[in-house]
């Protein structure tokens, strides 16, 4: 492996890796960011386990061996080059990344992912045979967490690590007994480590040993140094709050372009917003709705959880529907809302549709197809759909919590700003959130004011450069404190 001389030299580590493993937004991140962060003039390689979807999509070149697993090298077609962990026993399987077809965790993820996170401490941390190696280390969620910790028991290492949380409330809880497994000191698992409350926590271990922390909006790195939104962290996370930074997502603005999107009916731009009606004509007759063109379409693609508020969304349904309005809705996640969702469907079929999936084609004609997108998550670390829509001149409604908040310009026509592009309510009650949704069909009735909403969030810049360019420079200031901090005093 050749590297960029003079480049800060990064292993991003990871589970997903859109369009090949994606469970939600951590695999589009994934997808894009590195790309975006290599433009930056940084020399990131990414490690992902090697599951069949990539294994079969992209042929690697076997490098080295590392506690039984191979690891190879490759390039994705962005040309970001990857490193794959081959270890067919733990990744080679039918099913999702973390869970099987049922949505039961796989038994083994303890396993699975300390070793994944063993290899990626072992590349940045000793020589290796590999003729590359990282000065920093990129974690990702819980999956990636126990590297720190293994970066920091690994003698002779000077790589600095950043854990990147994307969802606080998915921590990697285990068994006290998972511990023996984890080839870690008994030293480690103590308050000050990775225990959490007579478990082991991955996340703790990479918020406690991690050089530094950043999560995906500014507003959700505040949220998570107080309960509720902390998940019991909160005292670690308000503690480490001078090295946690909130770098805001962004979105993969090629593949989100309403212009030049393969998978709607008819593309459009700002100044043909008029064709946009055909996809909601489309997205009607695909789902067997009414297809009335002035009764206002709200779209949801969601996790069906507690998290993103369904069933707030299912308290308000029959008031949307007698609005007159419509609701397309696609997602899939904890069966009582799968059915809850269903049944309403069912309930006010022509007027509400459910589709229970994951469908990248469904999802992109939703945004396109909706006047309203709705996103009442109770919290919300970025979130990435209320940009998608935001693009699509489809303004979201959304509670105010997280990134929903720094990434949507909620319309106050009273406050006599014109830079709206959505619609925020403050509390995650059905009360505020349909008024919220009556504040969006008022606006949407008047289409001065709508084309005017809807110009605002597309030509809202939702790139990863602005992403790329701050981790970029938090890459350079956590090597260049490194490296100081090892040379002698003079
Ligand atoms: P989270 O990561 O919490 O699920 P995000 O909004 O950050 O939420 O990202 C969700 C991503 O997954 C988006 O790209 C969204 O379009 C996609 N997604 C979620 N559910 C579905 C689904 N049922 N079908 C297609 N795409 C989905």
């Amino acid at each position: 492996m050749t590297g960029t001389s003079g480049a800060p030299r990064v292993l991003y580590a990871a589970t997903e890796c859109a369009p090949w493993v994606k469970t939600g937004g951590l695999g589009d991140v994934v997808g894009t960011l590195p790309e975006a962060i290599r433009a930056a003039g940084v020399d990131l390689r990414v490690l992902l386990p090697a599951y069949p979807a990539l294994r079969v999509a992209i042929r690697g070149r076997r490098l080295a061996t590392f506690e039984g697993a191979v690891l190879s090298e490759t390039t994705l077609p962005s040309g970001v080059p990857v490193l794959l962990l081959e270890a067919s026993a733990l990744f080679d399987r039918d099913g999702g990344p973390y869970q099987d077809r049922q949505g039961r965790d796989w038994p083994d993820n303890a396993e699975r992912f300390s070793l994944f996170a063993r290899a990626a401490a072992w590349i940045a941390g000793e020589e290796t045979s590999l003729g590359w190696r990282p000065q920093l280390l990129h974690c990702n969620d819980w999956q990636t967490a126990l590297a720190p910790a293994y970066l920091r028991f690994m003698h002779g290492s000077d790589a600095v690590s950043l854990m990147t949380v994307h969802n606080l409330a998915f921590q990697g809880l285990f068994s006290r007994d998972a511990f023996q497994s984890l080839q870690l000191p008994e030293a480690a698992y103590a308050i000050e480590g990775i225990e959490f409350y007579g478990k082991v926590s991955f996340l703790k271990a990479g918020l406690y040993y991690a050089d530094a922390i950043s999560t995906v909006s500014p507003t959700y790195a505040r949220e998570i140094q107080r309960a509720p939104m902390g998940f019991g962290l909160e005292g670690l996370l308000a503690k480490r709050h001078d090295v946690l930074h909130g770098i805001l997502n962004g979105i993969d603005v090629r593949l989100w372009d309403p212009a030049r999107d393969p998978l709607i009916a008819a593309p459009y731009d700002c100044d043909q917003l008029e064709t946009k009606a055909r996809n909601k004509r489309a997205l009607q007759e695909f789902l067997g709705l009414y297809p009335d063109p002035h009764v206002p379409l709200f779209g949801t693609v969601s996790r069906l959880t507690h998290q993103k508020g369904i069933d707030l969304l299912l308290s308000v349904g029959e008031r949307l529907v007698s609005l007159p309005g419509e609701l397309a809705l696609l997602g899939q996640g904890d069966k009582d809302l799968e059915e809850a969702t269903l049944a309403f469907a069912q309930k006010h079929r022509g007027s509400a549709a459910t589709i229970i999936g994951f469908d990248e084609g469904l999802a992109h004609l939703i945004e396109a197809g909706a006047d309203i997108f709705l996103m009442p998550s109770r919290f919300e670390p970025c979130g990435l759909n209320q940009m998608y829509s935001q693009r699509y001149g489809t303004p979201p409604v959304a509670h105010a919590t997280g990134g929903l908040i720094d990434t949507i310009a909620d319309f106050d026509p009273r406050g006599g700003r014109t830079d709206g592009s959505g619609f925020m309510f403050a509390e995650p009650t059905p009360a505020s959130f349909f008024s919220a949704i009556e504040r969006a069909v008022a606006a949407y009735r008047d289409t001065v004011t709508w084309r005017q909403l809807q110009k605002n969030g597309m030509h809202a810049d939702f790139s990863w450069d602005a992403s790329a360019r701050h981790h970029a420079a938090l890459y350079r200031s956590l090597i260049d404190g490194r490296e100081r901090s090892q040379q002698p005093p003079t």
